[in-house]
Parts: C-alpha cells; sequence; structure tokens
C-alpha cells in the first residue's frame, strides 16, 4: 500500500503542493486527474524521489520513503513515463536486464529468464534482441513496463503512459495496464483517459493547484462531482 500524509513540494518560492493525502490500499488502482500544472507528476516524483518532498510523508508498506536506500526504492516502486527511457544502444532484453542485475544483484541468467517472463506478457518475446529503435511507440512503452515489473515492484506509478503514443497504439497499452490493475497490481496512474479511470480505477483522485479537490469512485468522480472546479475541468476533457 502507498500512504501519502500532508506532501508539500516548494520550487524555490512557488509552492506547487499544499499538503496532498492519498491512499492507495495494496492491489487497488488510483488514477490522478486534473488540469495541466496542478502537481499530478510532481506527487509521482516525489513517492520515488526523482523530486525531494518538502514536507510529509509517504509511506510504502509503511517505510518511510525517505529512509529508504536508492536501490531498495528502484526494486519497490516501478515508473512508467510519458517518454519510455529506454537506452536506445542497448537491445530490448539489456534495457530490461541490466537495471535487474544491478538494482537486485542477481546472475545473468536468471535476469533473462525474468526479462523474457515479463517480456511475453507484455506480448513481446519475440523483440527481444532488437533495438528499441526499431520498435513501434506502443512496443516501446511495452517494453518499459516489462521493464519495471521484472523488479517485482510493490507499487507502479505510471505518469501518462499513452500520451506521446499514436492513437492506435493507445488502446493496446491501456489494455495492458488495465490487465496489471485486475491482476491486483497495485498502481497509481497518472492520466487524461477518462475512459480507463473510468473502467479501470478503484479510487480517482482530481488535483488542482497542487491541492486534492476531489476524491472518490468513478462513480462518485464523473457522474456526481461536488465541486464547480471538477465539473469545469470534466467539461473540458469529455
Ligand atoms: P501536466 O498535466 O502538464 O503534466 P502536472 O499536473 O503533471 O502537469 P507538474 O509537472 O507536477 O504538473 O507541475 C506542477 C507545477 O510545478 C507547475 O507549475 C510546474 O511549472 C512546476 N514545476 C514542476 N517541475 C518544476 C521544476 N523542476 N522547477 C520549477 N517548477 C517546476
Ligand atoms: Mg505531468
Amino acid at each position: 500500500s502507498l500512504q501519502i500524509r500532508g506532501l508539500t513540494k516548494n520550487f524555490g518560492d512557488a509552492q506547487v503542493l499544499h499538503g496532498i493525502d492519498l491512499d492507495v490500499p495494496a492491489g487497488s488502482t488510483t488514477c490522478i486527474i486534473g488540469p495541466s500544472g496542478s502537481g499530478k507528476s510532481t506527487v509521482l516524483r516525489c513517492v520515488n524521489r526523482l523530486e525531494e518532498s518538502s514536507g510529509g510523508t509517504i509511506l510504502l508498506d509503511g517505510a518511510d520513503v525517505s529512509q529508504l536506500n536508492d536501490d531498495v526504492l528502484r526494486r519497490r516502486v516501478g515508473m512508467v513515463f510519458q517518454h519510455f527511457n529506454l537506452f536506445p544502444h542497448r537491445t530490448v532484453i539489456d534495457n530490461i536486464t541490466l537495471p535487474l542485475r544491478r538494482v537486485r544483484r542477481i546472475s545473468k541468467d536468471a535476469a533473462r529468464q525474468i526479462a523474457l517472463a515479463r517480456l511475453d506478457e507484455v506480448g513481446l518475446a519475440e523483440k527481444a534482441d532488437v533495438r528499441p529503435s526499431s520498435l513501434s511507440g506502443g512496443q516501446k512503452q511495452r517494453v518499459a513496463i516489462a521493464r519495471a515489473l521484472s523488479m517485482s515492484p510493490e507499487v507502479m506509478l505510471f505518469d501518462e503512459a499513452t500520451s506521446a503514443l499514436d492513437p492506435e497504439l493507445v488502446k493496446g497499452v491501456l489494455a495492458l495496464m488495465k490487465g496489471l490493475a485486475e491482476a491486483g497490481m497495485t498502481m497509481v496512474v497518472v492520466t487524461h483517459e477518462m475512459g480507463f479511470a473510468r473502467e479501470a480505477a478503484d479510487n480517482v483522485v482530481f488535483m488542482d493547484r497542487g491541492v486534492v479537490v476531489e476524491s472518490g469512485s468513478p462513480e462518485d468522480i464523473f457522474d456526481r462531482p461536488r465541486t464547480q472546479r471538477l465539473r469545469t475541468f470534466l467539461e473540458q476533457v469529455l
């Protein structure tokens, strides 16, 4: 589970998170929605410490993430970005085995087995030995997901994982993510895909200007918005 309490973040004089509370029970999926600049990415980046929090606490299965060493954090928190961040000069399988071996310190053969199993799960076992440049955007993103999963993380963070994809490739990646959610992965998904949030999320959080304005079930958020800010946002995106 992931528990965030009173998370604040300042960049210089600008405060961009004003005390975020978020609970993601083990095995559940939370989608974060909200306008550009509202702080969605910053929340995820504080969870995996790409940004240092300014205040508040982030607990991962009860452990304060600020106390975890880098490798433990990399292993326990998987992250998938809009731009896939694959190493271009390495094969697909090396993209998965290299971080796996470095972070989990396992043998080459064991890493290869894990990587092949994960590639198979995302439907790309036959692409193990090609370079990322020969893959479509959707395939690259599935490799990035396989790479994150190979660590056996306790929570997966997705930051607009489908925003950079051509429209025809979005569906496949969303279906993969929905499958993960249904299989019981604990996930936090920042997305502009309202259909995905409605179908795959257990909880939806609406952020605006660094605060959580509303949170609830998909029905609460999409069918019974309580604030004008959320109603206005939904009118713009739906
Ligand atoms: P988008 O939907 O466009 O991705 P977002 O909700 O993810 O937006 P963030 O990227 O979290 O928003 O940004 C929140 C605020 O923090 C914005 O005002 C942004 O300009 C500011 N910000 C983010 N990163 C930095 C940084 N490294 N330095 C200064 N300000 C930053
Ligand atoms: Mg963002």
